[in-house]
């Protein structure tokens, strides 16, 4: 790793691009501020990297007859006939009338009048672009951008004119998009279009990839569309591959600086287990993803990785097989969840099995007394508890292992990162770590946003499990649905039915529950029946009640909000109404539908909704009832929202590319990641000369882009 960690030791000519965008011609201090509070360009190189959001046809005009209410840019060739003033409530307006052979429109000035009075010729052709408005029955077009026909046809290198991310401000101060087109162009004659080169030649030649200098060019200025989608290919490919390039590399580093405790042996307890108890046959999924923890903990390297199954995959079993891994070696393990119901149930199944096996196993919550802390305590240092399974007691400081080889944490997405760390400091070395979460992201996004933890994937459920039925029914439906929940009570199961309560309008959420709950409670009255309700105001113990008398099957119906979306397990519960579903996300009615379908009964998802449904929340409903797929599922959320709001990504860099899509460029992300890892492989440390370019690019960008600093 010596290269990469040395500073700077040699720099290249070239155009700065570091410059201050303040010195480029055609800028100067005003139009500098507001590129930087606008668009956030400082230097040229940010200005290069602004990447046009579409392209326009130049070469098609528009007929002033042909204008709908609804066009959106439009470029029409006429003249200025005239201009009048007209006095409005602060100032006066400019209003030019603008003509061709078809009729007659306005363009409007609201700054910039006598500017504009001077400059323009009456009577001469113009070509005029903007997005045109219907008001007071004519169309106009505020603030047009001008250009003279006879300069406009000089000018038009290209058919395709490159259209800017703008603001609001941007374009009020008269920073339009022309305008931004005639900065880019000066930053071209300005550095003679010369950039440097930021991939080797190896990949440039083995991808038939543009020069840097060619993208660029065409990306702004596209001579045809076989170069421009050439550009876009060299420079999303680029973005990527710097971004992988970086996670393999935090990767590796990781791997070679922190040592691991190797486990050695697959020993007395694994076999045992693996022969004689094992309460099924592991699915195929299962078994790769225990072998690939398996190769982890045999190497000297710690382990770092995520395990994503689905709700109901068989995550916990798998957990179980690598903690007594640990065992075999002489270390313990310890397994945390989000909540004390979660770590209650994982305790008493896993305490069965170690029983059988003679291995010692605790649990510790918030809810442990004095005693039997100390115990605990006691037991876990002097090494004669094994496993422990628990909340985020776990993570206090009185918790001192004797010797902890590998901490696992179950639902990931419910701790941060901070709790993560405190279990790494568990043991005089770090423990190894496992991470679950059944909260699926897809494959691509996983690769950049975990990039950096090795990931697992179990893709399979276990056999003969029954598809839930999913339906959807509308509130004026409920009646039915009333009936239905009586006669699955009436065969002994149980229901939930759950609320939604997002917190912005939680005063009204809160009042639809309860008045959810109390005609509930009319519907299905005391003493045939018996109602549970679970929400996020109720204290712990209150809740945690509710939720066990659900458990053990004293309450039929479980009335309650989100609270009761992670990993609770109650089998004999076959019906999940979830109320006001269009306001819930796809994840979240994913999780929520995991709750039921774990018993061997047919398991039924009911999403009710008002009649009135947006556009995506009709997708959501529909993907719900067509499949329960959780990758696929979380394919159509990403769609959706966008990566910004998918659990775990807010701290990533994959919010910040510039070109690339992190949806619709999949296929150039898994591209980019083979290279990267291809290239790291032979050459850990970037040190051949072939990856010169390599080295010396991941370094400019370290440098000047905050979220690559992590690099000492
Ligand atoms: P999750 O991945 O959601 O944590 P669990 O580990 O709780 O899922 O498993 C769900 C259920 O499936 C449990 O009752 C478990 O015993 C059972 N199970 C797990 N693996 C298998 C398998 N290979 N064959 C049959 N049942 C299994
Ligand atoms: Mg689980």
């Amino acid at each position: 790793m010596n290269t990469l960690e040395k500073s700077d030791n040699f720099e290249r000519m070239s155009t700065n691009l570091q410059t201050p965008i303040d010195y480029l011609k055609g800028v100067g201090p005003n139009r500098a501020e507001l590129l930087r509070s606008e668009l956030g360009i400082h230097t040229y190189q940010d200005l290069i990297n602004l990447f046009p959001n579409r392209y326009l046809d130049r070469t098609k005009y528009y007929k002033i007859k042909d204008l709908q209410r609804n066009s959106a840019e439009i470029q029409i060739v006429g003249k200025i006939t005239g201009f009048k003033e007209v006095a409005q409530k602060r100032g006066k307006r400019l209003v030019g009338t603008f003509e061709d052979d078809t009729g007659r429109m306005e363009l409007v000035w609201f700054r910039g009048q006598k500017w504009i009075r001077d400059s323009i010729k009456i009577n001469t052709p113009y070509v005029i672009f903007g997005k045109i408005n219907w008001f007071n029955g004519v169309f106009s077009l505020p603030h047009p951008d001008l250009e003279l026909l006879n300069e406009h046809e000089q000018n038009l290198r290209s058919s395709m004119q490159a259209i800017y991310p703008s603001t609001e401000k941007l374009s009020n101060k008269g920073i339009t998009n022309r305008v931004m087109t005639k900065i880019m162009q000066s930053l071209f004659i300005e550095t003679k279009g010369r950039f440097e080169e930021t991939l080797s030649e190896n990949l440039i030649s083995e991808l038939k990839l543009l020069s840097k200098s060619e993208a660029l060019f065409n990306i702004h200025f596209p001579k045809n569309q076989e170069l421009l989608a050439r550009s876009e290919f060299r420079l999303k490919f680029e973005e990527l591959f710097y971004i992988q390039l970086q996670l393999i590399l935090k990767n590796l580093i990781h791997k070679s600086k922190i040592k691991g405790f190797p486990f050695e042996s697959v020993g007395k307890y694994f076999n045992t287990f693996y022969n004689d108890h094992l309460p099924f046959d592991l699915t195929n999924a299962q078994k790769r993803v225990l072998k690939e923890i398996r190769k982890d903990l045999g190497s000297n390297a710690q382990m770092n990785r995520l395990l994503q199954g689905d709700v109901g995959s068989g995550k916990t079993i798998v957990a179980f097989m690598s903690m007594i891994m640990a065992l075999d070696n002489g270390f313990q393990a310890c397994l945390m969840a989000p909540t004390e119901i979660l770590s209650v149930q994982h305790y008493q199944g896993l305490h069965e099995l170690c029983n059988k096996l003679n291995i010692s196993i605790s649990l510790l919550t918030g809810s442990s007394t004095t005693l039997e802390r100390r115990k605990i305590h006691e037991s876990l240092e002097n090494g004669n508890l094994q496993i422990l399974i628990g909340t985020h007691a776990l993570l206090e400081d009185k918790v001192k292992f004797k010797n902890l080889g590998l901490a696992i944490i179950d639902e990931q997405h419910r701790f941060g990162v901070a709790q993560r760390s405190k279990l790494w400091k568990k043991n005089t070395s770090p423990p190894h770590i496992l991470v679950m979460t059944a909260t699926p992201i897809p494959r691509t996004l996983a690769m950049s946003v975990y990039g950096d933890l090795d990931i697992s994937i179990i893709d399979e459920l276990p056999p003969g499990r029954q598809a839930i039925k999913t339906v959807h029914r509308y509130d004026k439906n409920r009646l039915k649905v009333l009936r239905f929940i009586r006669d699955e009570i009436d065969k002994g199961r149980q229901v939930y039915i759950v609320y939604p309560l997002i917190q912005e309008s939680e005063k009204l959420d809160y009042k639809d529950l309860m008045d959810g709950y109390e005609s509930i409670v009319r519907e299905f009255p005391m003493p045939t029946y018996q109602i549970s309700i679970v929400h996020g105001k109720m204290k712990p113990a209150d809740k945690d009640y509710e939720m066990q008398r659900f458990v053990k099957g004293e309450t039929q119906i479980m009335v309650a909000t989100t609270v009761i979306e992670v990993g609770v397990n109650v089998p004999n519960a076959s019906v999940m109404i979830i109320e006001s579903a269009e306001r819930f996300g796809l994840s979240q009615l994913h999780q929520l539908r995991g709750r039921v379908g774990r018993g061997a009964e047919q398991s039924y998802c009911i999403l009710m909704t008002g009649h009135k449904l947006s556009q995506d929340s009709k997708v959501r409903l529909e993907t719900m009832t067509r499949t329960s797929d959780g990758f696929e599922i979380a394919e159509v959320d990403l769609r959706l929202r966008g990566p910004g709001d998918i659990m775990g990504t807010q701290q990533s860099g994959i919010l910040n590319l510039k070109i690339a899509n992190i949806i619709k460029d999949k296929d150039i992300l898994q591209s980019a990641r083979f290279y990267a890892k291809r290239i790291l492989n032979a050459d850990p440390s970037l040190a051949l000369n072939e990856n010169k370019i390599i080295l010396y690019t991941y370094r400019q960008l370290s440098k000047y882009k905050n979220i690559w600093n992590y690099i000492s």
